[in-house]
């Protein structure tokens, strides 16, 4: 599906020079030497040197979560084992911040990663735990009955790299019910775009995708001094939840995120010009359909609810 990317100017390797001065920081720097990286702004690879922001990302992430069955010996991905409740999976785990506590819990665990020296790394601190595994490759490549066979719950947990932050939530959100909740870290702009309601300078077509798929919580925010290389914008820990289907059907949400990319591609002010323009059927029709979902043509595209967007697709059936 072509998603619309949260638009910013900014990355969160803003200063590859890093922190520096903080022992967590140059232990990190040390250890991307040793494995010859140099952090790659195009990989998003900005790594948590704060072993506290750590520390609460597992522990919200692992909040209320389902005990592993059979405990660390008894579970196994690797082999394929069927029954994965609980089961975590961690998009680029890079260094391992995370990674190790996860693992420590003893459910099974997937960590993809794409840099393959990282994810040499990341295997060798996982190999005495058998419930855990490393699948090497983009994440947006992979299914999650793949890699984590099973019907059981999954948790996502990520420091998301930057470059795919908008396709990387797509990905989750598209994975169906079994994804129960994902804890993910962006930049702080990212998030508030994700959260924004109708109405606000942030709300767009991406809030509206986010808000038809999944209820979001901010967890807290992180300052650009927890990583190496430094960025140099705040980042942010939500939690997002998928709604239980059937709340809307496939063919509604699809419908929906086809209404607002025709309703916010041009630069018309009313969505009954909006529409009118981008669905090809002009404005009369436009705002007929508007008047049936009991939606005020002349209002702006971007201060609709997920609900009057959901009422305007209903109501428009295979036309909308
Ligand atoms: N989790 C680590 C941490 O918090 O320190 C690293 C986070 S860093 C922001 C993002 C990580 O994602 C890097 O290790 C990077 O190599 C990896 N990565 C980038 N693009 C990826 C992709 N498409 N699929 C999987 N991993 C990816």
């Amino acid at each position: 599906m072509n998603r619309p990317a949260p638009s910013s100017s900014s990355s969160r390797s803003a200063d590859p020079r890093g922190a520096g001065g903080s022992r967590a920081t140059s232990g990190v720097a040390a250890a991307l030497r040793a494995l010859d990286v140099r952090p790659s702004r195009k990989l998003g690879q900005n790594f948590l040197t704060d072993p506290r922001v750590a520390e609460r990302i597992a522990g919200v992430a692992l909040a209320g979560a389902p005990a592993a069955v059979g405990g660390a010996a008894g579970v196994g991905v690797a082999a394929g084992v069927v029954e994965t409740p609980g089961a975590l999976l961690e998009i680029g785990p890079g260094l391992g911040a995370l990674t190790e506590r996860l693992a420590a819990t003893g459910r099974p665990l997937v960590a993809v990663e794409l840099d393959l020296r990282l994810a040499e790394r990341v295997e060798t601190l996982l190999r005495p735990h058998s419930h855990a595994r490393v699948v090497r490759g983009d994440i947006l490549d992979q299914r999650l009955a793949a890699l984590l066979p099973g019907s059981g719950p999954v948790t996502v947990v990520a420091n998301l790299p930057y470059a795919i932050t908008s396709p990387a939530i797509s990905w989750i959100l598209e994975q169906g019910p079994r994804v129960e909740r994902a804890v993910l870290m962006t930049q702080r702009e990212v998030a508030q775009r994700l959260a924004a309601k109708p109405g606000s300078k942030d709300y767009g077509s991406f809030s509206v995708f986010v808000a038809l798929h999944a209820e979001l919580q901010v967890e807290f925010r992180v300052s650009p001094a927890a990583f190496h290389p430094r960025p140099d914008v705040d980042s942010v820990v939500f939690t997002l939840r998928p709604r239980p289907y059937p709340r809307t059907t496939a063919e509604e949400r699809a419908r929906v995120e086809r209404l607002v990319r025709a309703a916010t591609s041009g630069r018309r002010k009313t969505l009954a010009n909006s529409l009118g323009h981008g669905l090809e059927m002009g404005a009369a029709r436009a705002r007929a359909l508007l008047d049936r979902a009991e939606v005020d043509p002349g209002r702006r595209a971007e201060t609709l609810s997920v609900e009057e967007w959901l009422a305007v697709a209903r109501v428009g059936g295979g036309n909308a």
